[in-house]
């Protein structure tokens, strides 16, 4: 529990690390560059963190390679890399009141959001890959009696893993947990604007028992390290989460190298449709509003298009914006605080402009829309509910990544699957009624990797999650997660006749 906890006091206690993490150790850039990591609860900089570029993602490469081919992770047996996995997972529980907070100053999520939400996540995932991985068997194929065929499941070797600051440690560990349970070695490659939790634990990952040159984090710039990790002719596999628009970029990258494997989690837009018989209207829009303010909208899976059924629409509405009033950015630090800062000042630019485009295209402002707290010189907008919005619209079809819902109104059951499923992205879509049979036939219709129903909770580690569509492909979560980062191998074995 997080009571108590003077936070500010903390921060000012903390060591950040600030160099890149290569064959076990914190080294600095080849050319010594380093980027100023700005916190936006207040625009200070918080460290100068080495970013890295083609010549120390090449070194991090042939660590990771180099531990690969020593198989001195890869041939543990399963039991062993669950073992220190569970470790791994132990430590970052007895360290996640540091690593919450470092995520909170990096990017501005509220400390309760981080500490209760994804430290607790992070663990679990890095536990339950390290209990599942000794309990998956391999197969054997139906063949002639003259015949064993042995299907195995092997390692891809050094995976690259790229990832967003909306959730910095979590997405890291959906691609770091299930690659490091297969065998693979990693090459971590935080977003620029949150490398402070990813550097740490890589640090807890060696202490853990994850032998050196297994596990690596290079911090920097799309541009240049990722670039050269997406091209590099020794990378086996991409996992990237991200936009739409650079997750592209990686098929471009594999293509033009070595033909790496890529799989993709990229943007959302998802409806949240509500109809008029839905059993609890107040739970309805409590998930409406979390669903679009929690961690600013800044969520792959945000419900920025509210779908509502027009005959309970104004009542509905007049909930949503009640309910808004909660999320009033305040300071992240606190622990009361339930809607902190968006991440930088060019995510903040660029929300304004879609609000600033809303407006223009004729939507109805009914809340919010400006930026606040600027005296802090951090970086918050309000919570912002757009009414009569057309589907149309730029603000319904392109992903805002900010605290701003855009609601749109249907008649029937058919409308509403045709509006759901009028997007490029499909990723999740929420669904409310009290009608069985209308749920079901609307959760086949709909074009996402994810439909809840009566919940915004697309559930846990358990189940997978990815998108269908422009939203990409692959699947992080659940052991479906294992396909990423294994490829199958057939051993086939004349026994004679
Ligand atoms: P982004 O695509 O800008 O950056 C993601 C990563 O790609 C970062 O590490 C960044 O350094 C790198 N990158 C940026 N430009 C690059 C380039 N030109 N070449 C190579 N690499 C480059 O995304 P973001 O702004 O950090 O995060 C927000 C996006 O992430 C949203 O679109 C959101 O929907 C998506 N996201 C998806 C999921 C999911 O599971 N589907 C989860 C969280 C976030």
């Amino acid at each position: 529990m997080i009571a108590g906890i003077d936070w500010r006091a903390e921060a000012g206690r903390l060591t950040l690390r600030d160099k890149a993490f290569i064959g076990g150790a914190f080294v600095d850039a080849a050319n010594g560059e380093t980027f100023d990591d700005i916190s936006p609860v207040d625009g200070t900089v918080l460290a100068k963190v080495v970013s890295a570029g083609p010549e120390d993602v090449d070194r991090a490469v042939k660590a990771a390679r180099s531990a690969f081919e020593k198989g001195v992770w890869a041939d543990q047996s399963p039991k062993a890399r669950k073992r220190t996995l569970i470790k791994f997972a132990d430590l970052i529980a007895k360290h996640a009141d540091e690593l919450a907070l470092l995520e909170t100053l990096d990017m501005g999520k509220p400390i309760a959001n981080a500490r209760n939400g994804d430290l607790r996540a992070v663990v679990e995932c890095v536990r339950w890959y390290g209990e599942a991985i000794d309990k998956i068997y391999d197969e054997i194929a139906p063949t002639a009696k003259t015949a064993l065929a042995l299907i195995t499941r092997e390692p891809l070797g050094v995976v690259g893993a790229v990832v967003p600051w909306n959730f910095p440690l979590l997405m890291a560990a959906w691609k770091f947990a299930p690659a490091l349970a297969a065998g693979n070695s990693v090459v971590l490659k935080p977003a620029e604007q949150s490398p402070l939790s990813a550097l740490r634990v890589a640090e807890l990952a060696l202490e853990a028992g994850i032998p050196p040159g297994v596990f690596n984090v290079v911090p920097g710039f799309g541009e240049t390290a990722v670039q050269a990790l997406g091209r590099h002719p020794d990378v086996d596999a991409i996992s990237f989460t991200g936009s739409t628009e650079v997750g592209k970029l990686f098929l471009k990258y594999s293509g033009e190298s070595n033909m790496k494997v890529v799989s993709l989690e990229c943007g959302g837009k998802t409806p949240n449709i509500v109809f008029a018989d839905t059993p609890d209207l107040d739970a309805a829009a409590s998930g409406a509003a979390d669903g679009i303010f929690y961690n600013s909208g800044q969520v792959c899976d945000a419900a920025s298009r509210l779908l509502v059924e027009e005959k309970i629409h104004d009542a509905f509405l007049d909930k949503v914006t009640k309910l808004a009033a909660n999320y009033q950015p305040s300071d992240p630090l606190d622990q009361k605080t339930q809607m902190g800062a968006m991440v930088d000042g060019t995510q903040t630019k660029r929300v304004l402009n879609y609000i600033a485009k809303g407006k223009q295209e004729g939507a109805a402002l009914a809340l919010g829309g400006k930026q606040v707290r600027t005296e802090t010189g951090g970086f918050y907008i309000e919570p912002t509910v757009f009414d009569r919005v057309d589907n149309k619209m730029t603000i319904a079809r392109e992903e805002i990544f900010g605290p701003v819902l855009s609601t749109i109104t249907f008649k029937t059951a058919d409308e509403a699957i045709r509006l759901a499923n009028d997007s490029s992205y499909g990723l999740e879509a929420n669904l409310w009624t009290n009608d069985l049979s209308k749920a079901h036939k609307i959760a086949r219709a709909m074009r996402a990797g994810t439909v809840t129903i009566n919940t915004r909770d697309g559930g846990g580690i358990e189940v997978p999650f990815g998108g269908y569509k422009q939203s990409g492909f692959g699947r992080d979560k659940s052991l479906h997660a294992l396909e990423k980062y294994t490829q199958l191998k057939t051993t086939y074995i004349n026994v004679g006749p």
